[in-house]
């Protein structure tokens, strides 16, 4: 039998087909909500063992361990800085954990490996996530927290079974010295409707060149969906951030890049956005077998690659401030004064070359992000 795919993939969770319940969480009212909101077949199995009827190997197993869904507890921290590395300039981030694997499949996805089980987790102790947060903001009064729960997972690609982010948006709106970002490939943002957010949450999504969205980001919404999405979430008031990243060198990126930001800024509000971000593609060695082995009419692994102080490949430097003067002169003919603009991982010299700074010259990149959403 031949299964045709929708042509929409606005919202990824209809890719879920079975979902895997720990016996200890089952009679949680939060997990009875989820089961009757996904409506599809599930099993009870013990607790901290794996789902059963996965066939082969990881991660070759990874197309058809995303049609399973893992509800289960998190027996470890929610809540931990993101891990950037000491070599380049990072944001200060926090990750807010709230599961494992995405529905989704971009060739570039670091998760295929930095995870090494082919189904999606997704954590219903909630209460203790919230707990871990108040401890965090209690122990620490005068940090101000930017905190994402896209690190290991996308945000919103299982929102309409979880409801997650409507809880997250309604806690954050009480909090003085944190904001939350929700980061995601989808369009799932009916759950962000009639939420009193007190402009603590930035939704965002990350934004590719057409072809590369097309080719490379397998089971997203496309660019027309997300950019509509982030325009509905203007209307109801939300800070947005948009994330060009991996920024991938391939035949046509010029007009490509353009034509997404160009279309980005005809159909969101400009003032609406807080944060933009670039960062050019880089990986592990290991993610190049992964990905050309799972697809292997992918070319984006093919190119001049150096390998970095982080031990990620990245495309040389030259390259890569090609592609960020392209990008980067095109956002700030279209971007207010007060959206950063910054670079994920970067130095000090692609920041002065591109952008004719670094960022210690306005505080560094965590001060200048705050500044825009610290209200
Ligand atoms: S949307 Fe994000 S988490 Fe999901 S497959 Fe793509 S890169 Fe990975």
């Amino acid at each position: 039998m031949v299964i045709t795919e929708p042509r929409s993939w606005k919202d990824p969770s209809i890719y879920v087909k079975k979902i895997h319940v720990e016996e200890s969480i089952l009679d949680l009212d939060y997990t009875q909500e989820i089961l009757d909101r996904a409506n599809l077949p599930y099993t009870v199995i013990a607790d901290r063992s794996d789902p059963q009827g996965i066939a082969g190997e990881y991660p070759d197993n990874l197309v058809q361990g995303k049609h399973h869904l893992l509800l289960c507890k998190n027996r470890g921290h929610f809540f931990k800085p993101c891990p950037g590395t000491k070599e380049y300039r990072c944001c200060d981030y926090q990750v807010l954990n709230i599961g494992m694997g995405c529905p989704m499949d971009c060739v570039y996805c670091i998760l295929q490996a930095y995870l090494n089980k082919p189904w999606l987790t997704f954590f219903v102790n909630t209460e203790d996530l919230l707990q871990e947060m108040e401890k965090a903001f209690l122990a620490d009064p005068d940090l101000f927290f930017r905190i994402g729960t896209g690190e290991f997972t996308d945000s919103m690609a299982l929102d309409r079974f979880t409801r997650l982010s409507s809880r997250l948006v309604e806690f954050m709106a009480k909090q003085r010295q944190a904001v939350l970002e929700l980061k995601t490939k989808s369009a799932v943002i009916d759950n962000l409707k009639n939420l009193d957010h007190n402009g603590r949450t930035v939704v965002a999504w990350s934004l590719n060149s057409p072809e590369i969205m097309q080719k490379e980001e397998i089971r997203t919404a496309t660019l027309d969906e997300r950019l509509n999405g982030a325009a509905q979430c203007a209307k109801w008031g939300y800070k947005l951030a948009f994330h060009f990243d991996p920024i991938i060198d391939h035949p046509g990126w010029e007009d490509g890049y353009a034509k997404t930001i160009k279309k980005l800024f005809k159909t969101v509000p400009a003032e609406n956005i807080v944060w933009i971000s670039l960062g050019a593609l880089r990986y592990l060695p290991p993610l190049k077998t992964i990905g050309t082995n799972r697809f292997s009419g992918s070319r984006i692994f093919y190119q001049e690659f150096i390998e970095g102080l982080d031990n990620k490949k990245r495309y040389f430097r030259p390259r890569r401030v090609t592609l960020y003067k392209h990008i980067y002169n095109l956002l700030k003919k279209y971007a207010e004064q007060s959206t950063c603009i910054y670079f994920c991982m970067e130095s000090d010299e692609i920041w002065q070359e591109v952008m004719g700074y670094v960022p210690e010259e306005k505080g560094g990149i965590p001060a200048m992000l705050d500044r825009t959403v610290n209200i």
